[in-house]
């Protein structure tokens, strides 16, 4: 029940309306029993400085950061995580004992998820698309000891950017994604793709048949190779019905949606725990009645 004592967390984008965290999270606390809430507020560029100033002065916990602060938070925050400063994103703040932001990224976690019980030493992944979802990928494959990554892009100024990036720390290479000779051999031997482009996405343009880059781009695709689709609505996404048909193992977006979550309850609560399936079951529910 919400009364005078309760305290609440907000996600804090421009836009909030199509986000699914309050349903996860408000299942997450309903489950804990905390007298907590978690509400979306849609807030503007230039209002960030204030909302975010405001919000300490009331009875807020925590804040989840979307598009497009992700990164403009940074100046606002009083204590930043290793891995939020390596990634130059920051995707969850907590209010500390001094009343300051403390800051950190939950989306590497959140993306190794569904792959942590399996081996990747010595195999060979591919990223499609160059933008901020790729970088928080990046990190999570170099954690999970791939030995090499490709990263595929339209957009040559961010694909050579995240190269420089993360040259040092683990054999990289990008390409353009009509380098089709290319990309048709490292298709054909990957042992994991993910899709970090918004292509499949459900949108008011009904373009969720499309595949990342076209069907021509997918023909060397072989059951070899796991795809990950970061994207959950449709799900699954015509690029993993495509990808199952060829006999490839695959995974949608909505398990690294909901460990992210699970991460940054977490980080606010110092430490407590949710079982997956109390948000992963919310959130099911909620996309199958909509
Ligand atoms: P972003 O920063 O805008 O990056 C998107 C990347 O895809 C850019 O490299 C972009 O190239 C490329 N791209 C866009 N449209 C394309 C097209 N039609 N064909 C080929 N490439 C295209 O977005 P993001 O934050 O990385 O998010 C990407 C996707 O991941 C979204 O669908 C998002 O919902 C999903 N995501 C899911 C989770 C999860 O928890 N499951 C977490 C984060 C993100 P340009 O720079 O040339 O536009």
């Amino acid at each position: 029940m919400i009364s005078s004592k309760t305290s609440f967390i907000a996600l804090i984008g421009n836009p909030v309306s199509h986000s699914l965290s309050p349903i996860m999270q408000n299942a997450a606390l309903q489950y804990l029993g905390l007298d907590l809430i978690y509400i979306a507020i849609p807030c503007k560029d230039e209002d960030l400085e204030l909302v975010l100033n405001s919000l300490k002065k009331i009875n807020c916990k925590g804040l989840n950061i979307t598009i497009p602060h992700k990164e403009k938070v940074f100046k606002l925050c009083s204590k930043i995580s290793p891995i939020a400063s390596k990634l130059k994103a920051i995707n969850t703040l907590k209010l500390n004992s001094e009343k300051e932001w403390s800051a950190t990224n939950t989306d590497v976690e959140g993306f190794i998820y569904p792959l942590r019980t399996l081996n990747f030493k010595k195999k060979e992944s591919i990223v499609l698309g160059s933008g901020g979802a790729a970088r928080s990928v990046i990190q999570g494959l170099i954690n999970l000891n791939f030995s090499t990554i490709s990263v595929i892009s339209r957009n040559k100024l961010s694909l050579d950017e995240l190269i420089k990036n993360f040259g040092s720390q683990i054999e990289i290479q990008g390409l353009l994604n009509n380098d089709d000779n290319r990309a048709q051999d490292l298709i054909e031997e990957a042992d994991l793709i993910i899709n970090t482009t918004p292509v499949g996405m459900k949108t008011t343009k009904n373009e969720e048949n499309l595949l990342p880059f076209g069907e021509n781009f997918w023909r060397s695709l072989n059951s070899k190779s796991i795809i990950y689709d970061l994207i959950y609505n449709p799900s699954p996404t015509a690029l993993l019905k495509f990808s199952a048909k060829k006999g490839c193992m695959t995974i949608d977006g909505l398990q690294m949606l909901v460990a992210q979550g699970l991460k940054s309850l977490s980080f606010w609560t110092d430490g407590l725990e949710v079982p997956f399936h109390i948000m992963n079951d919310a959130l099911k529910d909620y996309l199958k009645n909509k």
